[in-house]
């Protein structure tokens, strides 16, 4: 997606260690523009699949899950993120490591909001490792759905989650693909062809 990756380029800064900072459009600061088109274009890639709803984690997948479902005509849910957790009986739960804070998580989808059968698209700001997307589909499972796919806003190339992903049978559609940070440079994987 061109207008993804022109804004990567020019407003997109390496901190070491992998991470990517992208704060002046999708982390900090949104751009509404960018993210109806984010939502257009994943609408477009999962045209014909029958999505009834659209899930994220908070709080940088928000935007463009909203945008998404929006476009798809369903609800969004976002996936709650908490430290620790004791009550479980109406939500379901998985624990999550985050690559960029080094820490686990217990992300929480309340029981009401996924019905078995429903057809659910996960949408995300990163894949790195896969941690995240692999909580939220176990999530859709535990509650007797199917994953349709995963939408991702910028896929980080270099590290496992997309491969990960797609040998667990997932369908991974990235808008996005970074292949390397080093040195402060941001390259993109070629095969895009946009
Ligand atoms: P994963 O779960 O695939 O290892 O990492 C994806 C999650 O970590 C995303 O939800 C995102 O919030 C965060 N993340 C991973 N890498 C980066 C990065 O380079 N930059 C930012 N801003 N977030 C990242």
């Amino acid at each position: 997606m061109e207008l993804l990756r022109q804004k990567v380029i020019n407003e997109g800064i390496v901190l070491g260690q992998g991470v990517l900072k992208v704060d002046s459009f999708l982390n900090h600061q949104m751009d509404p523009f960018l993210m109806r088109e984010v939502g257009r274009e994943f609408t477009r890639r999962f045209a014909g699949e029958e999505v009834t709803k659209v899930l994220t984690i908070e709080s940088s997948g928000i935007a463009p899950g909203i945008m998404t479902a929006l476009e798809l005509e369903v609800p969004l849910i976002f996936a709650r993120k908490q430290k620790s957790l004791t009550l479980t009986e109406d939500i379901y739960v998985e624990t999550v490591y985050s690559f960029t804070k080094k820490e686990s998580n217990d992300i929480t989808v309340s029981k009401k909001f996924i019905a078995p059968g429903e057809r659910v698209l996960i949408v995300d700001d990163f894949l790195a490792n896969g941690e995240a997307a692999f909580g939220l589909a176990r999530i859709v499972e535990q509650a007797g759905g199917t994953v349709i796919g995963i939408g991702i806003v910028i896929e980080k190339a270099f590290q496992p989650g997309n491969r990960l992903l797609k040998e667990a049978g997932y369908r991974v559609e990235s808008l996005v693909r970074i292949a390397s940070l080093e040195d402060g440079r941001i390259s993109f994987v070629e095969e895009e062809g946009e």
